[in-house]
């Protein structure tokens, strides 16, 4: 017997209709390319997104169809979001910070046929148009009058008059809630990126999910500022539950550094903050530096690498800012853990709670996890087994675009490729990639332990620790240093500052001193690029 419920597809454009009707007048504020704050509102966005839409149509762009992205987090970029994928287009956030060559590369692999970007990236699209073989449309992300004459893209449209000539009229149509609303592909640390290629109804799960109290806890009452940027996993989903539950949007732009996102947080009252640490690392360090407070910011969530314990205290003792540590993948839409309390740890005493909040959390409600030795057996949930984690659910991957590669999953379960801990409570810890692990004597070093110890140090900015070939022992840590300006610290005393504070064999074999650390248009570390910068390094006893 089949239930009496009526069946409705879940789709993206009910999002924005939504938020239209219901929180018409809820702002969003983006700091814009142009420089100046732009203020709008739940109803411009749905009325722009529907001429978005019509605008589509009269390029007589197909269902399916993709129309990428190179843009910053603003209007425009929330816009296009829901106009592409609301009307059946696939919305393709491409990632600036790639090489150039690779965004050609990607831009043909996806067979996108429309790029809208923003001016900040002119020259990367004046670079690659000729080579972009499938792109028939470009479209800058100004208005008529800021479109430069002499760019030598054929046909470059100003976006404002491109959309401004289209009515506001348009029906969203309905249609399978399984088809394809946006993609997305990875870092590709190992040979060319792949696509994960989200559905509508992965989507609606992933934001319904992730708006919960344990989860996000997005409601109609935040101002919410997605730092982490929208051509990266969607944004963690942002964008999408920010308008399912009506929390005012704040969109930074191209001002990524510490005081202008000091300055946004603090300008137009944001409650929720999400971003990577290396974002973090610089706003804690301008707001040290001029002894600031925040007025209103409660909670920030914290993810795509792992949380550094210093600055969850920084946050939550010198500020009185709740940091939710939170996991997850391009792969997985990207949330699978978000790290929240219990009950029971409550009445913990800040150290052990410390500890808990250092992992990378709960599975969200849709995320199933388990942890496997090399034989693929199933390792119990102690906090202290630890094994290849793999994953399922609903937003969760089945295959990457175009097939490549063969399936990943392995009996329907996908191989994050991260080593992680689960505990009986239910806690995920990330000990490190798989690749990542360092192999000493036998004995596993979790290169995320070395690295959290340094940056406890008050003159280290950044620190990655990689394994270096050892007669003896197999691999012996290293740990790459930066230091912060006007701060010193010496290799002694820094290996001494661990003694204490981990086995000894976990502490690192020498302090290499580096002017930056490597770090991919992600914001995570490219340990492969240090290994490469470090190729001619010998250990003290090697
Ligand atoms: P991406 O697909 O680029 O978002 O990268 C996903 C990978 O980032 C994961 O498989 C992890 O290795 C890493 N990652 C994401 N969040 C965390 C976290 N909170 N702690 C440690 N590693 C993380």
């Amino acid at each position: 017997m089949l239930g009496l419920m009526q069946s409705h597809q879940l789709l993206i454009s009910s999002l924005i209709e939504f938020a239209e009707r219901h929180h018409g007048e809820g702002e969003v504020v983006s700091r814009r390319v142009e420089g100046d704050i732009h203020r709008c509102t739940y109803k411009d966005v749905g009325q722009r997104a529907r001429q978005v839409a019509n605008a589509l149509d009269d390029l007589k762009l197909g269902f399916s169809e993709r129309v990428a992205t190179l843009a910053w987090n603003g209007y425009r970029h929330l816009e296009l979001y829901f106009g592409v994928s609301g009307s059946g287009r696939v919305l393709h956030t491409l990632n600036p910070r790639l090489h150039p060559d690779q965004i050609a590369w990607i831009a043909n692999h996806a067979e996108d046929t429309v790029l809208c970007f923003d001016m900040t990236f002119l020259p990367i699209v004046k670079a690659i148009h000729s080579r972009c073989t499938t792109i028939k449309h470009f479209v800058a992300l100004v208005d008529a009058d800021k479109l430069p004459a002499d760019t030598g893209i054929p046909g470059l449209l100003s976006y404002e008059a491109w959309i401004g000539k289209q009515s506001s009229n348009y029906q969203w149509p309905s249609f399978d809630e399984n088809s394809a609303s946006s993609m997305c592909y990875t870092s590709g640390t190992t040979g060319n990126p792949k696509a994960a290629l989200y559905s509508h109804r992965s989507t609606m799960l992933h934001a319904l999910s992730g708006a919960l109290p344990d989860a996000l806890s997005m409601s109609a009452r935040d101002a919410v500022l997605p730092v982490v940027p929208m051509f990266h996993v969607n944004a963690w989903g942002l964008p999408y539950s920010a308008a399912m539950t009506g929390a005012k949007l704040v969109f930074p732009g191209p001002a990524m550094d510490g005081k202008s996102i000091f300055e946004l947080i603090e300008s137009e009252r944001v409650t929720f903050a999400a971003g990577v640490p290396t974002v973090w690392q610089m706003m804690l360090a301008h707001m040290q530096a001029g002894d600031l407070r925040f007025s209103t910011l409660k909670r920030t969530v914290i993810g795509g690498s792992a949380c550094p314990p210093a600055m969850i205290t920084a946050f939550n003792d010198v500020y009185g800012v709740e940091v939710l540590h939170a996991w997850g993948m391009t792969e997985m839409s990207p949330l699978g853990t978000v790290c929240t309390l219990k009950n029971k740890h409550l009445p913990m005493t800040p150290e052990e709670k410390m500890k808990v909040r250092l992992k990378q959390g709960r599975g969200i409600f849709g995320v199933d996890m388990k942890i496997v030795d090399d034989e693929g057996h199933e390792l119990p949930w102690d906090g202290k087994a630890y094994g290849d984690l793999l994953v399922k659910g609903p937003w969760i991957i089945s295959e990457y675009f175009k097939g490549e590669g063969g399936s990943p999953l392995v009996d329907g379960w996908f191989p994050t490729g991260d080593v992680a801990t689960i505990d009986a409570d239910g806690y995920m810890q990330i000990t490190d990639r798989s690749k990542d692990v360092i192999k000493s004597g036998g004995e596993w070093i979790s290169s995320i332990d070395v690295e959290n110890i340094a940056m406890a140090h008050p003159a280290v900015a950044m620190a990655a620790c990689i394994g270096m070939k050892h007669p003896k022992w197999d691999e012996r840590p290293i740990i790459a240093v930066v230091t912060k300006p006007g701060c010193e610290v010496s290799r002694d005393e820094l290996l001494k500052f661990y003694e204490g504070k981990t086995a000894k064999f976990q502490i690192p074999d020498d302090v290499v001193f580096v002017d930056a650390i490597p770090l991919g248009g992600t914001g995570k570390m490219q340990k492969s690029k240090l290994r490469e910068l470090l190729k001619d390094y010998k250990l003290p006893d090697a």
